[in-house]
């Protein structure tokens, strides 16, 4: 499919490309939609295999950003960059501000943050050749590290689905597995662990593994995680996990994790209801990273009316519970109704029309 084709398939406003020889600087910036406000999505830098690869997934990221920001009451719409290179090796100072160079370009349409491949420390150099940043550094007058808030909304939207499921939102007892445990599983894992869950991890990576024991977290295979026998299942790490293959190995009665796009497609939502399993919608409970760095825009940063913005997930999650089990849908078409509900009557107020 070629770029406008796609655009109007998915309803793209603007796609724009940029390259910089100088710096060996390729990269894309998808604005999906700004009807709610400018569009805000990290910066991901990543060694995409090819051109086509590179934009398919600003596309998707750019898109899942703006039902992000719609279903969290946020005025953003949605956006992603994405830079083609390897950011342990390609990553330069001189690069990463041809990126700000190019983000400036955009006027404040676009607002970048932090994503995979690019840290806090990159956002400072980003940010001496543009205005259009937020998630700096809280030193630097910014809402700093997003995991934070994305692990307590997390946390958030999995006692609204305990609620759902047992009668009762505590989860002192209950089981969790998390595929992953990086950032965003060991912030919702201290909440899990302060209220006695079990919890349990799977990681590649032997550092976070360490960093799973220390906090007393039980580590397990990682092929084992997806069937292993728990009341929640939470991917952490990648996206497409919930596909034909692992929703036959699922013994879970509900899934709630951080990891973007878990459905490897839409029919998957559809599978999990019909098994009678809960999906909690990624794009829903884990909305407490973009919550938090939207606190720092137009205002001083104010972590307590952060925080109380990312609690609020439980009340959105128990309203598609309720949406679901009312109109005998999945939780992932009713999230998605709650976004679209949104843009719709904003739309409608300053007179834009969209198909
Ligand atoms: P991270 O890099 O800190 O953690 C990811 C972890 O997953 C790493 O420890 C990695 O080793 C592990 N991992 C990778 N492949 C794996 C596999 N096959 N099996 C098991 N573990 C594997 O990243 P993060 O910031 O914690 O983000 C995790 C997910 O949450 C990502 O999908 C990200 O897009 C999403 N997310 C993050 C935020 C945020 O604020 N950081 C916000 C919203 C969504």
């Amino acid at each position: 499919m070629n770029t406008l084709d796609a655009m109007v398939e998915f309803g793209h406003e603007q796609v724009a490309m940029y390259s910089d020889p100088e710096t060996g600087l390729r990269g894309i910036i998808a604005i999906h939609d700004t009807t709610l406000g400018p569009s805000c999505g990290g910066t991901r830098m990543w060694p995409y295999e090819s051109e086509a690869e590179a934009l398919a997934d600003a596309l998707r990221l750019s898109q899942a950003m703006t039902y992000k920001s719609a279903a969290a009451g946020l005025n953003l719409g949605g956006g992603k960059g994405v830079i083609i290179g390897d950011s342990r090796t390609q990553k330069t100072e001189a690069l990463l501000r041809s990126w700000g160079r190019f983000v400036d370009t955009l006027g404040g349409r676009y607002l970048t943050t932090t994503d995979v491949g690019t840290v806090g420390r990159d956002l400072e150099t980003i940010r001496q050749e543009t205005q259009h940043v937020v998630g700096l550094d809280v030193t630097l007058g910014g809402s700093g590290d997003t995991s934070i808030m994305t692990g307590l909304g997390i946390y958030m939207g999995m006692k609204a689905c305990a609620s759902e499921a047992w009668g009762a939102d505590s989860l002192r007892g209950r089981t969790v597995a998390m595929q992953g445990f990086g950032k965003v599983a060991s912030h919702t894992a201290e909440h899990l662990l302060e209220e006695d869950a079990r919890v349990f991890a799977a990681d590649i990576s032997e550092g976070a593994l360490d960093r799973a024991r220390s906090m007393g977290v039980q580590v397990v295979g990682v092929d084992e995680i997806p069937g292993m026998e728990c009341d929640i299942f939470a991917p952490c790490a990648l996206g497409g996990v919930i596909n034909h293959k692992t929703i036959k190995q699922l013994r879970c009665q509900i899934v709630a994790g951080g990891a973007n796009n878990q459905l490897a497609t839409p029919e998957d939502g559809e599978t999990l209801h019909h098994r009678g399993i809960i999906y909690a919608p990624d794009f829903l409970i884990n909305a407490g990273g973009v919550i938090n760095a939207a606190a720092e825009i137009g205002q001083t940063y104010n972590p307590e009316r952060a925080r109380q913005q990312t609690e609020r997930i439980y009340e959105k999650m128990a309203e598609v519970l309720a949406t679901s089990r009312k109109n005998e849908m999945s939780t992932a078409k009713a999230a998605n109704m709650l976004a679209e509900a949104r843009l719709a009557s904003v739309r409608k107020v300053r007179g834009i029309y969209r198909k």
